[in-house]
């Protein structure tokens, strides 16, 4: 582990020791070494994705939720509807990377043979990055679209021309295939900033732009400290009635198509729940002409690509690409702040872990 010169309040430490690290914590706490490693997986890879919100710095939460009671490696996801093309999976609270890993896939398995498939998974525990599900879809060859709630909390999030919330941060996300390059791929909560970026913001002593969070009543701030305040701030939804829109959508697909709780009837569970509906697609038995889908997206963000920057853009950038550029720019690294690392440390050790399994500074 280094100190990274260019800011002095990043930590950069290398993919493979924090892997060991997240994999030492969930076995600890009774989970296989696959699932283990698939958690690891999916967080570290929101780190290095640039959403530090999804990655690491979730493990005290995650601790804490542990000792609470409000995680348990015993519980499992189910499939309770398996009818073609349309699969329900109760997801009983269970570590959500897995459970949405293995959700994704069978998405991808039922497309093969039915040309498309619906997944609902309700109930879940935190799914993390929902981007990551995305990738997964689309590095198979398949279009996925992915529609996410947000509950076991009270909401934090104020529907367009209220003040007081009502709903949560409810991801949004398109995954499309390229040929020979990453994923086009559209991934981002429908508040105007994700829960875990305010906490970010806030452990790094950051303010946001002004009107992204709301003070307790109503006021709009730049101070992330509001939504850890009591009694606590809220977040407004992105692009005015249009974000607001899309988040009840995202409640609706994902809660009310397979009756998975709303964040009305759950608010109290003591965890972050998500239910997660994903549409898998396969391209191939839809299109009627003769280029392949990938090609005809590489054109597509090329034109988008093409346009004149505005003043003060070094580059028009597609979504996807702020990701891939990241991963690029960390190559076998993981950055992390240093207050969240040691809050890491900490919540480390209080899953019996020793001052030895932590990765040193070189
Ligand atoms: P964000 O605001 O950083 O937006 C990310 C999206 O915008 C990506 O698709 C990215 O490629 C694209 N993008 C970014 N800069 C761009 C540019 N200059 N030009 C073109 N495209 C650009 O994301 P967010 O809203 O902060 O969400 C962060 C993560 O949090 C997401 O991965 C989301 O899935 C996750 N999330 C999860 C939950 C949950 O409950 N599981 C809840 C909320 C958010």
């Amino acid at each position: 582990m280094s100190v990274d010169k260019s800011s002095v309040r990043s930590l950069s430490l290398e993919r493979e020791e924090v892997a060991q690290l997240v994999e030492t914590v969930f076995r600890a706490a009774g989970w296989s070494g696959e699932d283990a490693t698939v958690a690891a997986d999916c967080l570290i890879g929101s780190d290095r994705a640039g959403h530090a919100s999804h990655g690491i710095g979730l493990i005290p939460m995650y601790v804490d939720t542990i000792k609470a009671g409000n995680l348990k490696p015993e519980w499992k996801a189910e499939t309770v509807k398996d009818d073609g093309p349309f699969v329900v999976i109760q997801g009983n609270r269970a570590l959500g990377q897995v459970t949405a890993r293995d959700a994704t896939l069978k998405g991808i398995e039922t497309a093969r043979t039915h040309g498309i498939a619906l997944v609902s998974l309700i109930n879940s525990h935190h799914v993390g990055r929902i981007g990551h599900y995305g990738e997964m879809v689309a590095r198979q060859g398949f279009v996925g679209m992915f529609w996410v709630n947000v509950h076991g909390r009270k909401p934090t999030v104020v529907p367009f021309g209220a003040r007081e919330p009502r709903f949560s941060t409810n991801p949004h996300c398109v995954a499309i295939p390229r040929a020979g390059a990453d994923p086009f791929l559209l991934d981002f909560a429908t508040a105007e900033m994700a829960v875990n970026k305010a906490r970010v913001a806030h452990a790094k002593g950051e303010k946001v732009r002004h009107g992204t969070l709301l003070d307790h009543a109503g006021r709009p701030t730049d101070d992330p400290g509001v939504l850890w305040a009591s009694p606590r701030g809220s977040i407004a939804t992105f692009g005015l009635h249009k974000g607001s829109g899309l988040a009840i959508v995202c409640e609706l697909m994902s809660a009310v198509l397979a009756g998975g709780p709303l964040v009305a009837d759950q608010s109290e569970a003591g965890a972050i729940l998500n239910n997660m509906t994903a549409l898998v697609l396969d391209p191939r038995r839809m299109a009627v002409g003769e280029e392949p889908i990938e090609a005809a997206t590489d054109r597509m963000v090329a034109w988008v690509k093409s346009a004149a920057a505005a003043d003060g853009v070094a580059a028009v950038l597609t979504p996807g690409e702020p990701e891939q550029a990241n991963r690029a720019r960390l190559g076998t690294l993981v950055e992390i702040d240093p207050t969240t690392w040691g809050d890491i440390c900490k919540a480390a050790l209080r899953m019996g872990l020793s001052e030895a399994d932590l990765p040193r500074p070189a």
